[in-house]
C-alpha cells in the first residue's frame, strides 16, 4: 500500500480521498492503485530509480487506454538513458507514453558558449572571406542582410539536425543562426 501510494503519488491521491472519504472500506482505493501499478508495470519492464515518485496517477488516467509494445519501450528507455543530452531522466517515461514528441520533458543539454563562440567565429571569418552573411540562412537570401555580419550577441544557437530527429549537441551539429532564422527554423 505504501508503495502503491508513492507510486501514485502527488496531488492525485488528496483528490482521491478527499472524493472518497466516507467510503466505509478501501476495496474501491487498493483496486484502483492495483490497475495503475499493474498497467504501469505491465507498460515498462524496467524498473528504474527514476520512476519513484513520478505521477502515475496523472499518467495512468491520461495514457492507460493506449496500447504500448513493451519490448519497444524497453528499448526506448534504455536508448534515452544512455543518451547523454537527456538532463532529466524523470521525463523519459512520459515523454514515451506521450509518443516521443514533447522532447520538452527531457530538459536536452544545450550547447556551451564556449562551442558557441568558437561556431561564431570560425562562421564569421568563413563569411567575411566569402562577402557574405554570417547567418547561413541570411547569406542564401536577396535581400539587405545578404551581406550582414551580425553580432555575436545578435546570434541564436540552433542544432543543424534537429535533437529529435537524431542531431546530436555537438560542434558538428551547431550553427549560429539570426533571431528571424532561428525563430523560423523553430523545432529544437
Ligand atoms: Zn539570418
Amino acid at each position: 500500500m505504501e508503495c502503491a501510494l508513492d507510486w501514485v503519488s502527488k496531488g492525485n491521491i488528496g483528490d482521491y480521498m478527499s472524493r472518497h472519504r466516507y467510503d466505509d472500506n478501501i476495496s474501491e482505493l487498493k483496486t484502483y492503485f492495483n490497475s495503475v501499478v499493474n498497467w504501469v508495470s505491465g507498460v515498462f519492464i524496467d524498473v528504474e530509480s527514476e520512476m519513484r515518485g513520478l505521477e502515475w496517477g496523472r499518467l495512468y488516467e491520461q495514457y492507460h487506454k493506449q496500447a504500448y509494445d513493451p519490448a519497444k519501450i524497453s528499448a526506448q528507455v534504455h536508448k534515452l538513458y544512455s543518451d547523454p543530452y537527456v538532463k532529466n531522466r524523470k521525463g523519459i517515461f512520459e515523454y514515451i507514453l506521450g509518443s516521443l514528441v514533447d522532447t520538452k520533458l527531457l530538459e536536452v543539454r544545450v550547447f556551451d558558449d564556449a562551442t558557441k563562440k568558437s561556431v561564431y567565429a570560425t562562421q564569421t571569418s568563413t563569411a567575411k572571406a566569402k562577402g557574405e552573411s554570417n547567418c547561413p540562412l541570411c547569406a542564401l537570401g536577396h535581400d539587405a542582410n545578404k551581406g550582414k555580419i551580425w553580432n555575436f550577441e545578435e546570434m541564436y544557437v540552433d542544432h543543424v539536425a534537429a535533437w529529435s530527429k537524431g542531431g546530436v549537441t555537438s560542434v558538428s551539429n551547431c550553427q549560429m543562426l539570426c533571431k528571424t532564422h532561428n525563430r523560423a527554423k523553430g523545432n529544437r
